[in-house]
Order: structure tokens, then sequence, then C-alpha cells
């Protein structure tokens, strides 16, 4: 996966504004691959399928599951 920029003081899922990365990859299986590592160890992980369908998640650092859906294709 290719680093594609990092933040500085935004707004982690667990509330702390911290500096992160960014990170985004593409392959066959799921088109795009979009993940957002927070400093404090928080993550949100986006993959979007060949049908259009995202699915989205989102880890707090403690490892609490703080978002997990899949969102259809209309
Ligand atoms: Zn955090």
């Amino acid at each position: 996966m290719n680093a594609n920029g990092s933040f500085k003081s935004q707004q982690a899922p667990c509330g702390r504004v911290v500096d992160g990365e960014l990170y985004e990859d593409h392959d066959d299986e799921v088109i795009v691959t979009q993940e957002t590592i927070y400093a404090c160890g928080c993550q949100s992980i986006q993959h979007e399928y060949h049908d259009g369908s995202v699915s989205k998640r989102i880890v707090r650092h403690d490892g609490t599951v703080l978002v997990d859906e899949m969102l259809s294709a209309e």
C-alpha cells in the first residue's frame, strides 16, 4: 500500500486531535482501498467494490469497532 499523504491536527474517531497518514491502494478484487491511520492508533478503512458497493470500518485505538457497515450500490 502506498502512502498517499499525511495530515496534521485532524479529529480521530476517539475524539483526540492528532496527526495521521492516508493510504490508498488499488487491486483486482477491490477497486479502491482507502485507509486512514491516526497517530493515536485509530483506523478508518474504506473499500469500494466493482458493483459500486462500499464498506466502511472504523476501529478505535483500543480495538473497539465503532463503525462496520456495507453500503450497497443503489
Ligand atoms: Zn484514537
